[in-house]
């Protein structure tokens, strides 16, 4: 990452920053992280992630999230806890680009794992060979505050859930050579479940080809272009700049123009705005989900889009 963004972002968490500092003192910096043998030690930034991981690594490891499935985790504040884990773990993970930027980095350096630190070779990023959406030709916050990397939201889209399930394994494999056969082969059982299960998500929701969305953030992307629906406008203007007025009106008129039937949400998004753009157009708000946990019933990835999935077709099947 570019060092004069990092520097930047790493200002504004300084605050946060300084607490861990003071947290990893009396927590006992300095000691040498425990790597024995025995259950891998992962720490994941997300809960999808973690998820993942655990399909993955199986009993053989013990799996920490960072980010609650409850909250934007583009704005998480990691705990002392948080960074304790982190200082003791074995593998990291998490989302590359920007995704958990503002607090990756500080979390990092608080914890002092050289492990992780510097490109650290038991940090995994599961991005590796996704191939990202959004990605802006020169790198400016003129676009917004977030995504300036390119749109970091990829594990929405299947098939970048293979990707990621690939990357974890051979990380995995890569800390633990003597394991690599139990990972690659959980891995394949995996991707195979995710294969069969895409199939029948594209058939399902094959019907509903080209119908025009409103999301709030943008982070459905990845999904909506899998899927086949066409995202005619976002209610914050720019990636974490929130709705304006001026903005929310123009986008009415897109929604009635396109005859736009659904507007999706996440629980953590703020609702008024949502609401309000929903009555006036007659569309329905759609709580959909990002992160395993996010609802009880969520368990898995495959729950997490099987939910999505089921929630679109009822409610775009109801309004035919
Ligand atoms: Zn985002």
């Amino acid at each position: 990452m570019p060092g004069k963004i990092t520097e930047r972002t790493n200002m504004k968490f300084s605050r946060y920053l300084c607490f861990w500092l003071w947290a990893a003192v009396f927590l006992g910096a300095g000691a040498a992280p425990a790597h024995a043998a025995g259950k891998l030690k992962i720490v994941a930034t997300t809960s999808t992630f973690a998820s993942l991981a655990e399909s993955v690594a199986g009993e053989r490891a013990e799996i920490y999230f960072i980010a609650s499935p409850k909250q934007n985790i583009h704005y998480i504040e990691p705990t002392p806890k948080d960074v304790l884990k982190v200082k003791r773990a074995d593998v990291f993970i998490h989302a590359g680009l920007d995704l958990e930027l503002a607090w990756r980095e500080p979390l990092l350096h608080a914890a002092a794992n050289p492990l992780f630190l510097g490109g650290g070779k038991q940090a995994i990023d599961v991005s590796k060979g996704v191939v990202f959406k959004d990605v802006p030709a020169s790198i400016s916050r003129a676009a917004g505050d977030i995504h300036l990397y390119g749109n970091p939201h990829y594990w929405m889209d299947p098939e970048n859930a293979k990707v990621i399930v690939r990357n974890i394994a051979e990380g995995l494999a890569a800390v633990r050579p003597e394991e690599a056969d139990h990972y690659r082969e959980n891995a394949r059982r995996l991707t195979a479940e995710i294969d069969a299960k895409l199939a029948e998500w594209m058939t399902r929701l094959a019907p509903f080809k080209g119908e025009p969305v409103v999301t709030y953030h943008r982070n459905w992307i990845y999904f909506t272009e899998r899927f086949g629906f066409a995202v005619v406008g976002e209610l914050e203007p720019k990636p974490g700049i929130p709705p304006l007025p001026k903005h929310l009106a123009g986008l009415e008129k897109t929604m009635r123009e396109k005859s736009v039937k659904v507007i999706f949400r996440e629980s953590y998004e703020e609702s008024r705005s949502t609401r309000k753009l929903a009555e006036e157009t007659g569309a329905k708000v759609l709580w959909l989900v990002q992160s395993v946990g996010e609802y009880k019933e969520i368990g898995d990835y495959i729950s997490m889009m099987e939910y999505n999935v089921r929630t679109l077709e009822n409610a775009l099947g109801a309004a035919r």
